[in-house]
């Protein structure tokens, strides 16, 4: 028989129980037991429903009250030294780790978080040195192992496998020069003996070890690494069933084909291609291989006519007892459950799958695969038959001009009418724009009225009139504000937006809003990314209104802001009937069409975000030249529409630049702001050594923390950037939006920023 399995499930619960637990916790209305109790509440829901769905393998130690990379860094005593003796309880050492914590005079800022391969979830890093001292604390995979059985449910745990881990870790600041936290894979792999043994001990028969770096070219060197930690760990364990997901095996297959696992899970959602060569490295050597057919990283209802040839083909080569059908990765990464929507139309919600009805997909694609005559699955099976017909169908009656638009950009659309240094002058004349020209990257202050007042407007309690009018006053406020402090581009404040994303899906045709379709971010940061559902329009300008009327208050320009194409796609749930590609050159038409009715409605210079450009990154290299040509192109499509005089700035919110350098210069925008960080003179250098050509504000304090920057400090700062870049590029500007920080701290770290520019404009 076929069998089916779940990766990973979302840790939040159908009401968010567990973010309001954690986050009641630490506002110290919840005392630690109560927090665990809410926890385990939500995870007996989640191990119960998954199964009740007829899965077989459910799982269970991937849930965590912050993230799971960071669970097993305390878990292995992985805890830098600032965390240590200072009087906290385990569990608020792990927060600490995860957020900082600033209270009953203990200073300790949080771990660096970074990306989860190409998601928008946030692990914290792990810090290695020769000095790691590895101990198994405490087994956080058998302890949830026991409660699931008590529940009723046996799992079949997930860890993160041991080399993943020390990759995905960096050297911590006492680590000695060229150290390699993989290097330490010798030391951990006791650690890892003891709690796969105890797991075994405990009864677990299979236990899921996730080792995704296997889908990343730098595991083509570790194939000693893989080798030697999982012929140690075979042994000891429950049967492996060895996990990658996210992309392709590639040339690592060769040596994965032959670690002596039991079983090799691999995404088909993301990489189908692979299935063939995978089968035939496998089947010589008994392994059961584990098929990603249901995507775990969108919400689209899987196709199972399509699931279930592939499911076929690896049946027919290595027989049902050796195939399991899965979700391709954890469902971490996709929202609880469609009954918490009751807002969606029937006919949008028939489209969708969110994590419980994918765990329902796996089991009757398993059971088909299995050849089961039940009628609940035969019936099931028609009606996907009829969702995908009808979704077909959906896409076939999308909107034709678009398509069109879209098949008839030519490759003059993509650049401005001069190049830079021409751009330069006539952009110098018209905006008259002093030396060092100080501005900001957009949002101010979103304070609690300004949210209120949006709420208000959504509950109907205020009239549209009454809320522009309000939205009105604040750019007002905003505009006069900058004119105080001496800035000289101007910006709105963007106060009308609620996310600079969701609130151009809100705007544009093509897009559909959940309500309770929560993903997590970090922590207990979760995001409510929008759908994208069919072809992307614009029906008419979306921002004109608010520019110009920011405009119209001051002789100052006026800076109009937008969020770019490959930011908008890569923070909503995208199409997976059409490309990538063509949907963010979609969105790169309509955000062109606004582009250039700001211009017309008086705006001087226009910023268009691009902070997720680089997160958008496929995972092997070998395809980063594909992405970044439409990725660039979108941008350019976006804001070549324009005149020369028309400023156009961009926006990253990374300064991770070295390898990615040729594309941030192909995007020709005539100024970018980047991150502010401790390596911003490398970054420069960087620019310097590629003779970047167009102009750059190098955020000069970091706006994620409420502390202001001193005068001499950014003078400092400015200082050392002019070692490296000529002056008459540099643009001063803080490092991102304000809109998280209060006003005080705003008033008076602008007030600074702009003093410290008057002194360079005499000082060069
Ligand atoms: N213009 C946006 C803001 O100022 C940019 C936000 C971002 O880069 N994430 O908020
Ligand atoms: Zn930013």
């Amino acid at each position: 028989m076929v069998s089916s399995s779940v990766l990973g499930f979302p840790r939040i619960g159908a009401n968010r129980e567990v973010k309001k637990a954690v986050e009641a916790y630490w506002a110290g209305k919840l005392t630690a037991d109560e927090l665990t109790k809410a926890a385990l509440e939500v995870k007996k829901t989640s191990w119960t429903s998954v199964k009740s769905k007829g899965v077989d393998f459910v799982p269970s130690g991937e849930f965590s009250l912050y993230d799971h990379v960071l669970d097993h860094s305390a878990a292995f005593n992985v805890v830098p030294k600032r965390y240590v003796g200072q009087g906290l309880s385990p569990l608020d050492v792990y927060f600490a780790m995860g957020r900082g914590r600033q209270a009953d005079g203990v200073d300790v800022p949080a771990s660096e978080m970074k990306k989860w391969f190409d998601s928008n979830y946030h692990y914290v890093v792990p810090e290695l040195s020769e000095e790691t001292d590895f101990k198994l604390l405490f087994n956080k995979a058998v302890e949830e192992f026991k409660e699931a059985k008590d529940a009723g449910v046996t799992t079949r745990p997930v860890v993160l496998g041991p080399v993943s881990f020390l990759v995905l870790g960096k050297a911590s600041k006492d680590a000695k020069p060229g150290f390699q936290p993989v290097s330490l894979l010798p030391k951990l792999i006791p650690v890892y003996k003891n709690l796969l043994g105890d797991l075994k001990a405990a009864g677990a028969e299979w236990v899921q070890v996730d080792e995704p770096i296997l889908v990343q070219d730098k595991s083509a060197t570790l194939e000693k690494e893989f080798t030697s930690a999982y012929e140690e760990l075979v042994p000891v364990a429950p049967k492996i069933m060895l996990t990658t997901y996210f992309s392709r095996l590639d040339s690592n297959l060769t040596y994965v084909a032959k670690l002596p696992v039991a079983g090799l899970h691999i995404d088909l959602d993301r990489a189908p291609g692979q299935l063939d060569e995978v089968i035939a490295a496998v089947k010589p050597n008994n392994t059961v291989l584990s098929l990603g057919l249901v995507s775990g990283r969108n919400i689209w209802k899987t196709d199972f006519e399509a699931a279930l040839k592939l499911g076929q083909k690896a049946v027919d080569a290595l027989g049902q007892d050796r195939v399991v059908v899965a979700t391709s990765s954890s469902l971490l990464h996709t929202p609880v459950t469609l009954a918490s929507e009751n807002k969606l139309t029937a006919e949008q919600k028939d489209w969708f799958s969110f994590a419980l009805e994918k765990a329902s997909e796996v089991a009757v694609l398993a059971a088909a695969l299995s050849g089961s005559t039940d009628a609940a699955v035969t019936s099931a099976l028609e009606a996907n038959k009829t969702s995908i017909a009808k979704r077909r169908e959906f896409e076939s009656t999308s909107d034709d001009s678009v398509r069109k638009r879209v098949a008839a950009i030519t490759p003059d659309m993509l650049d401005r009418k001069s190049p830079f240094a021409v751009r330069k002058e006539i952009q110098a004349k018209h905006l008259n724009l002093p030396k060092f020209p100080t501005t900001t990257i957009g949002s101010f202050p979103q304070t609690k009225e300004i949210r209120q007042a949006r709420a208000k407007l959504g509950k109907g309690e205020i009239t549209k009139e009454q809320y522009e009018e309000f939205i009105k006053k604040e750019i007002e406020a905003v505009v006069r504000f900058q004119e105080k402090v001496g800035l000289d581009l101007l910006v709105h404040g963007e106060p009308e937006r609620n996310d600079m994303v969701q609130y151009f899906g809100e705007l544009l045709h093509g897009f559909v809003f959940t309500q309770n379709a929560w993903v997590q971010s970090y922590g207990s940061r979760y995001v409510r990314p929008p759908i994208i559902v069919s072809d992307v329009s614009r029906s008419g300008p979306m921002t004109v209104q608010w520019s110009s009327y920011a405009q119209s208050l001051t002789k100052k320009p006026m800076k109009g802001m937008l969020t770019g194409p490959v930011t908008i796609l890569n923070w909503s749930f995208p199409r997976a009937d059409i490309s990538r590609e063509l949907q963010s050159k979609q969105l790169a038409l309509a955000l062109r069409d606004e582009v250039v009715d700001l211009e017309k409605g008086g705006i001087q210079a226009i910023q268009v975000d691009e902070p997720a450009i680089r997160e958008g990154l496929p995972l092997r290299r070998a395809d980063w030249d594909a992405y970044l040509t439409w990725a660039v192109d979108s941008f350019k499509l976006a804001t070549a529409g324009v005149t020369d005089q028309l400023q156009t700035h961009s926006h990253f919110c990374y300064s991770d630049f070295d390898d990615i350098f040729p594309s941030i210069q192909r995007l020709d925008a005539d100024v970018i702001s980047i991150e502010a960080s401790k390596s911003d003179m490398k970054l420069l250098n960087t620019f310097k050594h590629y003779g970047y050509s167009n102009q750059i504000g190098p955020g000069v304090y970091d706006i994620h923390s409420p502390r202001v920057p001193g005068e001499q400090e950014i003078k400092d700062r400015l200082k050392s950037m002019l070692d490296i870049l000529p002056d008459s590029l540099l643009f001063v500007n803080p490092d991102c939006g304000l809109k998280t920080r209060g006003w005080t701290e705003t008033e008076a770290s602008l007030t600074n920023v702009v003093a410290a520019a008057r002194w360079a404009r005499q000082n060069y």
